[in-house]
């Protein structure tokens, strides 16, 4: 079958392309994407409070807004899978995409990969990554790691200024060095960074390199832009905060790209330079990068790849009717710790310190500890893929999931440097961790080799 349309990217872009494409009775198939390029829900997942998106008078977190637009797609039947696209040749009619798990055809292809945080590529940065340097203040600031320690961010812009404000929530210090005279960030940021006594803004300002000893980060070593002058600045933590590529490797040789590789689009619309083929959000924008900009070019390629179909009378309709049961579905539940009246070492299912504490000293069965922070939006990713996971191991296996800022203890003992992290622990030791969102087949294959391990 030829599907009507394939939506790459579930950013602000994807999703609202999404919304209007369902809404148009297209069924959209949308490639969420996993670890290239992002992870599902785009570069808001890793973000707090936001804003100025329209409709929330209170603000709403990024990780929320997502979740909503997520839902607000699926119910009206946009099928949505959570797999990174690998190729695509739009060379010939009907387009084929192919991601990690399958291969599909399209009449029209919505591009909506967004952009990717960019790295320094400081010398010992392999070294010290997500053990000490990270690029995502919001997903690993709650850390024990960092916790009441001197930490540093590295920008000048609206990221570097938020992430630095972020962190003082736990390090005792955010040394903010911005390499040039001043920095990139709007008026409101730099004032909250400036009347803050817990940050300290170094200019003209560039890292060198990071040391430590033992695997641990304690340091950088900065060096004044205008001096010369090189020094050592005390940090236990590097947070990057340097701005984004375009997601556009799949496209090269295929799509006009710019100079900076953004895909063209034709002014004033959002059709690339192969008809059918139309680009939204941050992937064709180096200007306003923003989620109200991102949805609304959603919008546009939506109605656009509609209008296209239909000249050439190729539109399949699937009549929809929304499904309020699957939103609800999707909705989270709240979770309750377990305490002595409420644990069941029966359960395959546990929650926090108490169930931890008790199932490693008592329970008989592998044990899948799952680390996740309140604020970390790819941890929110991560919940369903690994829900189902779990439910196919039930009475297999014990599963617990640890809140590290309800139990930094636990985290500081499990020496999590970032979250989400999954262990996996058989007979008291430690024998399997996995860092940040992966597919299904990670999870069940570490699962796997260390049950048969056990059976045998
Ligand atoms: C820390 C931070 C804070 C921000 N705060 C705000 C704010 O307050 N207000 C605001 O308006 N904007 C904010 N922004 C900007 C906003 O997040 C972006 O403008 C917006 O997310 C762009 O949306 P997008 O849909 O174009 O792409 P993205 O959000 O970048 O999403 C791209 C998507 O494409 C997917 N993808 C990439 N490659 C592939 C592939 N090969 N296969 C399948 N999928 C793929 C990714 O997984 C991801 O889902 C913030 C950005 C950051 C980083």
């Amino acid at each position: 079958m030829v599907e009507n349309v394939v939506i790459i990217g579930s950013g602000p872009a994807g999703y609202t392309a999404a919304i209007y494409a369902a809404r148009a009775n297209l069924k959209p198939l949308v490639f969420e994407g996993l670890q290239k390029g992002g992870i599902p829900g785009g570069q808001l997942m890793t973000t707090t409070e936001v804003e100025n998106f329209p409709g929330f008078p209170e603000g709403i977190t990024g990780p929320q807004l997502m979740v909503s637009m997520k839902a607000q797609a699926e119910r009206w039947g946009a099928e949505c899978y959570t797999e990174d696209v690998i190729s695509v040749d739009l060379s010939q009619r009907p387009f084929t995409i192919t991601s990690t798990d399958r291969e599909v055809q399209a009449h029209t292809i919505i591009i909506a990969t967004g952009a990717t945080a960019r790295r320094l590529g400081l010398p010992s940065e392999g070294h010290f990554w997500s053990n000490g340097i990270s690029a995502c203040a919001i997903c690993d600031g709650a850390t024990p790691l960092f916790k009441d320690e001197n930490l540093a961010v590295i920008g000048g812009g609206d990221s570097a200024a938020e992430e630095a404000v972020y962190l003082t929530k736990y390090g005792s210090h955010v040394n903010l060095l911005v390499r040039g005279e001043q920095m990139r960030a709007s008026k409101a940021m730099q004032d909250r960074v400036l009347n803050n006594p817990k940050i300290t803004v170094h200019y003209n300002t560039e890292a060198v390199d990071a040391f430590g000893s033992g695997g641990k980060m304690e340091g950088l070593k900065i060096r004044n832009r205008q001096t010369g002058e090189e020094t050592d600045l005390g940090v236990r933590g590097l947070f990057y905060a340097i701005g984004h590529h375009p997601n556009t490797e799949l496209f090269q040789g295929q799509l006009e790209l710019d100079d900076l590789g953004y895909i063209k689009v034709t002014p004033g619309t959002v059709a690339t330079s192969v008809e059918g083929v139309f680009a939204a959000g941050d992937v064709q924008d180096h200007e306003y990068r923003q989620a109200i900009t991102a949805a609304g070019t959603g919008c546009m390629a939506a109605l656009l790849a509609e209008r296209w179909l239909s000249e050439r009378n190729l539109i399949h309709e699937f009549k929809q009717t929304p499904s309020s049961e699957r939103y609800e579905a999707k909705k989270e539940n709240e979770v309750i710790a377990d305490t002595a009246e409420t644990f069941d070492i029966n359960k395959t299912r546990h929650y926090g310190g108490y169930a931890l504490r008790k199932l490693f000293h008592d329970g008989d069965r592998l044990l899948v500890v799952k680390y996740v922070s309140p604020t970390c939006g790819p941890c929110k990713t991560l919940k369903p893929i690994l829900d189902k996971v779990v439910d196919e191991y039930e009475g297999k296996i014990y599963f617990i999931e640890i809140d590290i800022e309800d139990d930094p203890e636990i985290a500081k003992m499990g020496q999590v440097t970032g979250t989400p992290t999954v262990q996996i622990f058989q007979d008291k030791e430690l024998v399997k961790e996995l860092r940040g969102v992966k597919q299904k087949s990670e999870f069940r294959a570490a699962i796997d080799s260390y049950l048969t391990a056990k059976v045998g």
